[in-house]
């Protein structure tokens, strides 16, 4: 049994807005917010005047532990987690790929044993079905009993074995709405990919990553999705917009689809002009950085309306491994280190500013997350009843560097930093980080949220 906690005067997001008030974490949940709130005997009282109290982050699109082509991914479930957790986010949605011989049930316990007991982080996992035949579909139902909320589906790697055409999305989407999931879709028009590769023959410069999977693929991918969702009433959620075409795009389509919207701040803060670079391999990912123009767009558009949420698609390869991209496109694996750079940077996309910038961390990186993952209202507000996951932050803090993981990894963002300081993290009311150290770095105490 933890003892209860009494967070005292710290600024609060509240429904009619920030106010700072009482909050008393008892029992792993948030027993009352309020002013004045007495004390329970044996309650350990912080003073939070003049810092702010956000509820804690999810990050809903991170690969940790996995094995893509033939890279090891240098993040396991442990330094992952530890690198979010420092930074306040104590949820992470990771994914689970049904396997060519596998079963669902398979492939989730495969994902289950790699993360239990080591995330410092609660966890859960957006399913990605490959059979869809009578069998696979009562293997899906189980796995939605089991508490699976979100699926994750490819309009797009084709040779990966992910591909999904239009017409099979739209009957596996007539088929979940009406189970209350939502699907996670990575939109890039398979089509238009293979036309821009035969435009644009690989030269060996990581440029031709961006040549060859244009705006165009991410435009038409999501116009094709938004009817999909359009005409099957299926809630739909694009991951990684990466361009202000699209993002416009989904603006747009808001009264007449049920669809939502992630970006991730690598897309917002770089821009194609590092693949120019000789060292731009590194930043090679998946949809690829941008020209700088659909990068300002996009920006602008995360800030009003088009984008719901910000993730990071957090994809961290050791140093070494990243180097083989030198050798060419084919030979380089794809993905960008993130999951530690997310609070500072969405902060930095709010202006830095503690009145304006932190209520909207509280709205992109807790409710809206948690609302897509299905978690609402277990996680993403600071409300009775919530898990007492809770964040203790300045917002004009000593400068420091961003510091996307604690891998093995090149970093994203060299050189950038952050004011933001996050002070003291609870996890289901248990102080567990706090000034960037954990304070139980060999006792990852992250639960599956979606495992019954
Ligand atoms: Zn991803």
């Amino acid at each position: 049994m933890i003892p209860p906690t009494l967070i005292r005067g710290g600024t609060v997001c509240l429904p009619d807005g920030p106010a700072p008030v009482d909050v008393l974490l008892e029992d792993g949940r948030i027993a009352a917010v309020g002013e004045a709130l007495a004390a329970p005997a044996a309650a350990e009282v912080i003073d939070a005047g003049g810092l702010w109290l956000l509820p804690g982050m999810t990050d809903l699109h991170v690969h940790l532990d996995d094995r893509i082509g033939p890279w090891v991914l240098a993040d396991t479930w442990t330094t992952g987690s530890a690198a979010a957790l420092v930074e306040g986010i104590t949820t992470l949605g990771g994914f689970v790929t049904q396997g060519p011989h596998e079963t669902l049930a398979a492939a989730v316990d495969r994902a289950a044993a790699k993360a239990a007991g080591r995330s410092h982080c609660d966890y859960f996992w957006h399913l990605t079905p490959t059979r869809f035949d009578r069998a696979g579909w009562e293997e899906i139902a189980a796995q939605l009993r089991r508490g699976f909320r979100t699926f994750k589906f490819y309009t797009t790697y084709r040779e990966a074995g992910l591909y999904t055409s239009y017409r099979e999305l739209a009957e596996i989407l007539k088929r979940l709405r009406d189970t209350g999931a939502r699907s996670l879709v990575h939109c890039e028009d398979e089509d238009v990919l293979d036309e821009a590769a035969n435009l644009h023959r690989a030269t060996g410069s990581a440029r031709d990553h961006a040549l060859r999977r244009p705006v165009l693929a991410e435009l038409t991918a999501v116009l094709q999705l938004i009817d999909i969702a359009a005409a099957t009433g299926a809630p739909v959620h694009v991951v990684h917009v990466s361009t202000g075409a699209a993002a416009a795009a989904i603006a747009r389509a808001r009264e007449r689809a049920p669809v939502t919207a992630e970006t991730a701040p690598h897309y917002l803060f770089l821009d194609e002009t590092l693949l120019k670079r000789a060292d731009g391999y590194r930043w090679l990912c998946t949809p690829p950085l941008r020209p700088a123009a659909e990068a300002s767009a996009l920006r602008r558009a995360a800030l009003v309306v088009a984008v719901d949420l910000f993730a990071t698609d957090h994809c961290a390869y050791r140093r070494a491994d990243k180097e083989t991209g030198l050798r060419g496109l084919a030979w380089a694996p794809y993905g960008v280190a993130g999951v530690g750079a997310l609070v500072p940077l969405v902060y930095r996309a709010f202006g830095d500013c503690p009145e304006t910038g932190l209520p909207e961390l509280a709205k992109y990186l807790a409710l809206r997350p948690a609302q897509v993952a299905g978690l609402y209202p277990r996680k993403g507000a600071i409300q009775p009843g919530a898990d007492a996951d809770v964040v203790l932050v300045d917002g004009s803090g000593p400068e420091r560097p961003i510091r996307s993981s604690v891998a093995d990894t090149w970093e994203t963002y060299p050189g950038m930093t952050t004011r933001l300081a996050v002070r003291a993290v609870w996890r289901r009311g248990r102080l567990v980080a706090g000034d960037g150290a954990l304070l139980e770095p060999d006792a990852p105490g992250g639960e599956c949220l979606c495992l019954k």
